[in-house]
């Protein structure tokens, strides 16, 4: 198991990676995982990561670096089709605590975003209300709505 940069904590994406956290996947293939993330900043927030663990950008190689953008780009497009409310997307790497990364695994967030939604800042620890983290069900329904989409 990894560690997270605090240097004692088990990895929770390498937990998802490994199976032995639950997660509500929206795309796998050898390099690359997509999941919803936890805190649903808008309906249909995702995560993608690479399946090795990196923790901050600068140590992502440029090859994997390269397959993670044309995922978070298919994925964007699969929201605009999803039937949830999407607008718009953010797509972006919170890299280091300063930057608002919660989690030392590297991960793309893909943000739906809508005219007028609650959201006034595209980092969710900053939202204003605080980001709300739905039941695995309702995860696992989203997850779902995406996957459809991106058939
Ligand atoms: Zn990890």
């Amino acid at each position: 198991m990894s560690i997270s940069a605090s240097g004692d904590a088990p990895c929770v994406f390498c937990a998802i990676v490994a199976g032995t956290a639950p997660a509500s996947v929206v795309y796998s293939d050898e390099d690359v995982l997509a999941f919803l993330d936890l805190e649903q900043t808008n309906p249909g927030h995702v995560l993608v990561i690479p399946r090795a663990h990196y923790a901050r950008l600068r140590e992502l190689p440029q090859e994997v670096a390269a397959r993670l953008f044309p995922v978070a780009q298919r994925i964007a497009a699969a929201l605009y089709r999803s039937g949830l409310r999407c607008e718009g997307t953010n797509i972006f790497v919170a890299d280091g605590e300063a930057a608002g990364q919660d989690v030392f695994h590297l991960h793309v967030h893909i943000l739906p975003r809508f005219m007028g939604d609650p959201f006034e800042d595209v980092v969710g620890a900053h939202a204003e209300p605080p980001p709300v983290t739905p039941a695995r069900e309702e995860l696992d329904e989203l997850a779902r709505t995406v996957r459809v989409a991106l058939a």
